[in-house]
């Protein structure tokens, strides 16, 4: 706190990201990246971005990528916004898009940072609880509200909802933006992107994060019908009319296009978390039904708290949230082989 500070930043409470420690040998299995190295189409268009054209304002539309995911996704580019990173894309959607006279609705148990830029953009949010077996509910969204947002599958549950119960949801508030936040969703998920041209308010926001492996790139996008995507469109142009630089943009679109990469990759991740649920369950672990590139886990005899700490002790790292209704679990992120393996190690020694 400072006495140059306005009253408004003194109430912010920012969110807090994943540890990224810097040790040798480190199993890190905390802030759900991608444990295989990206596309290689991806690495050399980087390569080949970072040249001396970087003396140049990039594209501020970012036209390339913007049409490499539309025809991707069967799209026009003009239904797609990109950003620096899907957290940019949300915040851009926050103070685009919602109405500052009725509530916003998102889960509780949900993702950290909504609560965080409602608190930004003076946003009165309501959190609607999961039911008892941590899925969301969408008959508890029937209520008055100014727009609903929600990951799918969740965070860092990684329960989906089906595209059956999506559509219900969006169908249910025709005069409400609902948002998707799909960052996890091509782990097994059903995406919202084919309800699009259905209804025009749906915004569906993805990352290249997570599938891509790019968490270092920071790309996000959203998709949505023109109105939602001019909206989002007018906010960038008063904040930052240049989100993503050049590298960024050669990277992602070269990333986007690479399916035989994104196929190899998701199929090895969904496969490690079907040996990790079965290796954590046989000892002993609930494993909630997971469709992320995570799974959320507890032990009835021991405490997520200490577990995570002793895990900590030998070199792997997860993330325990201390919020009640979740404090016994862990969430921990689908490695490689090697390192789900380290972590069974670790957990024998524990247990
Ligand atoms: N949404 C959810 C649910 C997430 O867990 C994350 C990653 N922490 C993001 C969005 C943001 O990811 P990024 O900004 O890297 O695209």
């Amino acid at each position: 706190m400072s006495k140059y500070w306005s009253p408004i930043v003194s109430t912010l409470k920012p969110y807090v990201p994943g540890e990224q420690p810097r040790m040798a040998n480190l199993v890190k299995l905390n802030t759900n990246e991608n444990p295989y190295p990206p596309s290689e189409k991806a690495l050399e268009a980087i390569r080949a971005a970072a040249s001396a054209d970087l003396r140049l304002y990039p594209d501020p539309v970012a036209l390339g990528l913007r049409k490499a995911i539309a025809s991707r996704y069967g799209i026009g580019a003009e239904q797609v916004f990109v950003g620096n990173g899907s957290d940019e894309v949300l915040a851009h959607t926050f103070a685009a898009l919602l109405k500052h006279d009725r509530p916003l609705l998102y889960p509780d148990i949900s993702y950290s940072f909504y609560p965080t830029y409602a608190g930004l953009f003076g946003i009165d949010a309501i959190e609607v609880p999961l039911n008892s077996a941590f899925r969301i509910d969408i008959a508890d969204y029937r209520r008055t509200c100014g727009a609903i947002i929600l990951p799918n599958p969740n965070a860092p549950t990684g329960i989906g909802l089906p595209l059956a119960e999506i559509e219900r949801l969006v169908a249910e508030h025709p005069d409400q933006p609902v948002v998707i936040d799909e960052a996890y969703v091509d782990f097994g998920g059903e995406s919202a992107m084919a309800l699009v041209p259905k209804y025009d308010n749906l915004l569906v926001v993805q990352t290249f994060s997570k599938s891509r492996a790019l968490a270092g790139l920071r790309v996000g996008f959203a998709i949505g019908q023109r109105p939602l995507i001019a909206a989002l469109e007018r906010v960038k142009d008063s904040f930052n009319s240049y989100p993503l630089g050049r590298t960024a943009q050669a990277g992602a679109t070269a990333a986007i296009a690479d399916e035989a990469w994104f196929e190899a990759t998701r199929g090895k991740i969904i496969a490690s978390r079907v040996r990790l649920t079965a290796d954590l369950e046989t000892r002993g672990f609930e494993v909630l039904p997971s469709q992320a590139n995570f799974v959320f886990a507890r032990h009835p005899a021991h405490s997520g708290e200490k577990l995570a700490a002793q895990l900590r002790e030998r070199a792997v790292i997860v993330r325990h949230f201390a919020k009640p209704r979740i404090s016994d679990f862990l969430r921990i992120t689908i490695g490689t082989d090697a390192e789900c393996a380290s972590l069974i190690g670790a957990l024998d020694d524990i247990l």
